[in-house]
């Protein structure tokens, strides 16, 4: 694709990385195909292509964004479908990173969203908070029916009620924590106990540790790291990523860790990308050096894990959480490592599109979340599992509720390796 920024645009670093971006696309449109929001709507300006040629647009003129892009971009779920599809290698997630970030600093969205967006971007990276607000929409529940009305905003605060689980399980706060290895150690490496994941299922860090800890790895959790920023990053507020981006940095660093474990995958992509986001900084070497080692659990257990219990006759279907499948190419060992624990693994239909989960989307664009969690929900059933698993907790509260029990697949790995049976069973 030809581009026109002027040399003094180009002597911006960002618009560099996006002149490039914009090169590769040849316009050629496999990518819409596969992407949620053109399957959902129809509509050529919600496909890659369409929010491609909207960011070029809104870049190369120089000007604030509009409301059209603005309606179109947030559409966009950053399920990185399209980077799979792509044959011309379009690094469409920096270029969608980078439109947010002008959004952001151009657009004044109406007083509702920004009041919503501040909250969200306040309340979900901290655990505490977190816990505070799922306890008060857990008072709110039996009141949801006074959200009545089809207006966005009713829509939304529906939708965060939706997210309180039922029960709440006590407070986790790993925080400074060191959790030694059975028998010999083999490794040690430190674990990203997440945020919004402490408090809404603390049996994922839970069965993580148990099982890692038997497998003879020591894991420790600095007091001083914290949420991944990718909550901020995909709101466009850039300082906010930025600043959890170096303070985890700091908090892993010089610790010699053979690895930085993640088990939430929509985690996993943004450390991998710390190199990239604070490649300008002064903290640049140290994020590479991060990124190097940031590892999806399935990806670290893949060489090491081995169960000790009898195949339990359940079928599980596993779900690919976009994060994994397309934001980091980890396809095959989830499902080689539940294989090994003796379940029978099976796949739903259409397995590249994304269930509506997205981080703060099923809160933010709740009707196309609700199309894309029905039809995963639809192709899930439809293969007659025992279980759902996924590897990343918001695909798993996105997907709770509907007559399945949707358990992370480290629980059922630590199971099958002698550890506790996953509650959710
Ligand atoms: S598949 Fe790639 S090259 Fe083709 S239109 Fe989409 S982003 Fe551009
Ligand atoms: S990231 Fe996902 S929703 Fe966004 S354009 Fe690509 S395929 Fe479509």
């Amino acid at each position: 694709m030809q581009t026109s920024f002027t040399p003094e645009q180009l002597q911006n670093p960002e618009i560099q990385v996006a002149n490039k971006i914009l090169r590769n696309c040849v316009h050629c449109g496999f990518c819409t195909a596969t992407c949620p929001t053109f399957v959902t709507l129809g509509d050529e300006l919600d496909s890659p292509r369409g929010r491609i040629y909207l960011i070029k647009d809104m870049l190369e003129n120089n000007r604030p964004a509009a409301e059209e892009e603005v309606l179109h971009i947030d559409r966009c779920l950053s399920c990185l479908s399209c980077m799979t599809t792509c044959p011309s290698g379009v690094d469409y997630m920096h270029l969608v990173d980078h439109a947010r970030v002008h959004i952001e600093e151009t657009y004044k969205r109406p007083w509702a969203d920004r009041l919503l967006r501040n909250a969200l971007a306040q309340i979900l990276p901290y655990p505490a908070r977190m816990r505070a607000a799922l306890k008060l929409a857990q008072f709110g529940k039996p009141f949801a029916f006074l959200l009545a009305g089809n207006s966005m905003l009713a829509k939304r605060l529906r939708a965060m009620l939706k997210l309180a689980p039922a029960s709440m399980a006590p407070a986790q706060n790993l925080g400074g924590t060191v959790h030694k290895a059975k028998g010999e150690t083999k490794a040690r490496v430190a674990l990203l106990a997440g945020c919004a994941q402490q408090a809404l299922a603390p049996s994922i860090n839970t069965a993580t540790i148990s099982l890692l800890n038997r497998l003879g790895v020591e894991v420790i959790i600095p007091a001083s790291a914290g949420c991944c920023g990718a909550l901020a990053h995909h709101m466009g507020r850039h300082e906010q990523a930025l600043a959890a981006a170096r303070q985890n940095v700091g908090a892993w660093s010089g610790q010699n860790f053979d690895a930085v474990i993640v088990n939430t995958s929509g985690c996993g992509t943004v450390l991998k990308d710390y190199g990239f986001l604070l490649r300008n900084d002064a903290m640049a070497e140290q994020a590479a050096k991060i990124s190097a080692i940031a590892m999806d659990i399935s990806e670290f257990l893949l060489k090491i894990y081995e169960p000790s219990r009898a195949a339990p006759g359940l079928t599980v279907v596993y779900h690919a959480a976009c994060s994994l499948q397309h934001g980091q190419g980890i396809t095959a060992a989830p499902k080689t490592l539940l294989r090994k624990a003796g379940f029978t693994v099976v796949e739903p239909a259409d397995a590249h599109l994304c269930c509506g989960s997205a981080g703060t989307y099923n809160i933010m664009q709740p009707d196309i979340s609700a199309s894309l969690r029905r039809r995963k929900l639809d192709t899930l059933h439809a293969t007659k599992p025992d279980v759902i698993a996924a590897g990343n907790i918001g695909c798993l509260t996105q997907l709770a509720g509907d007559g399945l029990p949707t358990v992370h697949m480290v629980e059922l790995l630590d199971w099958m390796a002698g550890g506790e049976k996953p509650a959710g069973l």
